[in-house]
């Protein structure tokens, strides 16, 4: 685990030092059997059932949740209140662990009302995935999913390349808006987040925000690829350490895959995966890391169903 946290703070992953004798046999079957290795992904590539099952299910849960506070605002339903980063929820205070680290940081003590809604959010991002948060709620998610399309359409026509930076960076952000908050006792993070301003602006109506947001967007269509989200935002790593405990993962089986790579290119976090390259997977089952955010493209990707969904303990069981 330790290595999983080390490459979520920025760090590249490393070829593993010991491989298990299981895992040696199927690397080493691979290679030896080339020719009817390459016949079965063939096959595989044949009769994979490629679908949108996991990003629909997503989009459609994000949605709702999202929408979910803008119809009790209009409708005055008292319900729900508030926004994504601070609701009450049937009298449940709801904070996002971000915003009140940000808020603690700033007032410069543990504010008991705010630690209370932190630990109900606490729990239930542990029992739903950590930064599964990002994929099924964060409304900028969505909005940056359908922006990366028009970059990668770009890319397609090298009109436009992918700069990337260090994912060391993220750390730095996250240490860099906490010890602003600290000091300043003002929570920047909080009028920059593109999660907050998009959340309110569906409760609220249209900012002038947004149009950082839509700057944001254009940068990520122009210069990088999901930049916000890969090198800045310190809500996905706040919930990617909260993932580290989380039983809801994907999980890699080393024997149905044909290491055609397609899972990496439509990954947010491709150094997750870095288990798919040829001869790294250090057991035939490896769970994918905690910066991963559930979102299901790979599993909606693979043709041979060698990503897929996985709870600790109950497949086991099942
Ligand atoms: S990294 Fe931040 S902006 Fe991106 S999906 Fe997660 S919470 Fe939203
Ligand atoms: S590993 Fe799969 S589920 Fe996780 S973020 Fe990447 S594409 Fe999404």
């Amino acid at each position: 685990m330790s290595e999983r946290i080390r490459v979520m703070l920025g760090a590249e992953p490393q070829k593993p030092a010991v491989i298990s004798p299981e895992a040696r046999e199927w690397h080493a079957m691979k290679r030896v059997n080339k020719e009817d290795f390459l016949a079965m992904k063939e096959h595989a590539r044949q009769h994979g059932v490629v679908s949108h099952k996991w990003r629909n299910r997503r989009w459609a849960v994000l949605l709702f949740c999202n929408l979910l506070f803008t119809f009790s605002f209009w409708l005055d339903i008292q319900l729900l209140e508030g926004a994504l980063t601070a609701s009450r929820f049937a009298g449940f205070h709801l904070i996002d662990l971000n915003s009140a680290l940000q808020v603690m940081l700033a007032h410069k003590h543990i504010i008991v009302n705010l630690f209370i809604g932190t630990a109900t959010v606490f729990f239930l991002w542990v029992l739903l995935g950590g930064r599964s948060f990002c994929s099924w709620v964060c409304p900028y998610h969505l909005v940056a999913e359908w922006f990366e399309w028009l970059h990668l359409k770009l890319v397609d026509k090298k009109l436009v390349s992918d700069h990337q930076f260090h994912r060391g960076a993220r750390t730095l952000f996250w240490l860099l808006f906490s010890a602003l908050a600290l000091v300043t006792g003002y929570t920047l993070f909080e009028t920059l987040s593109p999660t907050g301003i998009l959340s309110r602006a569906l409760i609220y109506g249209p900012s002038l925000a947004l149009g950082w947001v839509l700057l944001l967007l254009m940068f990520e269509v122009f210069y990088s690829r999901r930049a916000w989200c890969r090198y800045v935002c310190p809500i996905g790593l706040t919930y990617g350490m909260v993932g580290t405990l989380s039983p809801v993962r994907v999980m890699y089986r080393l024997e149905h895959c044909f290491h055609e790579g397609d899972c990496k290119k439509v990954c947010l976090v491709p150094h997750v995966l870095d288990m798919v390259v040829k001869g790294r997977a250090e057991h035939t089952e490896v769970p994918v890391g905690p910066d991963c955010t559930r979102c299901g493209l790979c599993v909606d990707v693979c043709p041979s169903g060698a990503l897929q969904f996985d709870v600790k303990g109950l497949s086991r069981m099942l």
